[in-house]
């Protein structure tokens, strides 16, 4: 059977497994955007040109053969200049988030370039100094953008249920923002005024480096979290465990709250 040729691309490693003693499976978002899952034979042996290049949401440039079930790397790099996330429990979180969106967004095999180009300037910024209500916003816009450029834009403007401009609600799995007379048929919906509607707005159309730049209130911010989480969960109808790992950052409340 034909395999087609071997593929040499930069990519961002967005997961890995691993594979017996010393191999990894990784699985990579190419610069045209389509997803990829390869083996990186020896990956895990210490001091391993490959194994640096497998690391964690680094990009490197990789040649990837074709094999019998999935690729194989037979040779990676790190792509230079290209800036490290911090080692910060946070940050690596808000990184998994991302990623996670990713992978249940895309098909193997299938992709677009404009989200390569979109995770690259999410994962620089990550690489700044940001608090948690600010890594916060990073995802959310990361999450409301790239559902906006595969087909699943949130409507905040006009209700999805009857195209009034009176808006006060707003409702996932209905698309979006709602008039108090269609949301009063949603058991779902919730209060959405004028200033969470201009953050969301602004989630959508600001790039990530204004954002980061951004005053926000905590609980502002970790509402826009809990709503693009929910609305990325609506739209892809999958778990996203590592987005919600991160939602729940900061938010743990006390055992006895928890039960009272
Ligand atoms: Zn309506």
């Amino acid at each position: 059977m034909a395999r087609g040729p071997a593929k040499r691309t930069h990519a961002i490693v967005l997961d890995t497994t691993k594979l017996a003693e010393r191999d990894l499976i990784v699985t990579l978002l190419a610069r045209d955007g389509t997803l990829e899952r390869a083996v990186a034979k020896g990956a895990r042996k210490g001091g391993s040109r490959l194994g640096a290049a497998c690391e964690l949401y680094r990009t490197s440039d990789v040649l990837l053969a074709p094999g019998r079930n999935l690729s194989v790397m037979t040779d990676a790099r790190l792509v230079e200049g290209v800036p490290m996330l911090p080692q910060d429990f946070e940050v690596l979180s808000a990184a998994a988030a991302i990623a996670d969106c990713v992978k249940a967004a895309s098909m193997e095999g299938e992709g677009e370039a404009i989200v390569y180009a979109l995770v690259t300037r999410a994962f620089e910024i990550l690489s700044r100094p940001l608090d948690l209500p600010h890594l916060q916003l990073i995802v959310s816009a990361f999450a409301f953008k790239l559902m906006a450029m595969l087909g699943w834009r949130v409507e905040i403007d006009v209700c999805v249920g009857c195209g009034s401009e009176d808006v006060r609600w707003f409702d996932c799995v209905s698309g979006g923002a709602l008039c108090s007379d269609c949301a009063a048929r949603v058991e779902s919906a919730e209060l959405f005024g004028a200033h969470r509607r201009d953050w969301v707005r602004a989630l959508l159309l600001c790039p990530f480096a204004e954002l980061a730049e951004s005053p926000i209130a905590a609980d502002d911010a970790a509402w826009l979290a809990r709503l693009a989480l929910a609305w990325t969960r609506a739209q892809l109808d999958v778990g996203l465990k590592s987005f919600a790992f991160f939602v729940g950052l900061g938010q743990v409340e006390s055992p006895i709250a928890a039960f009272s």
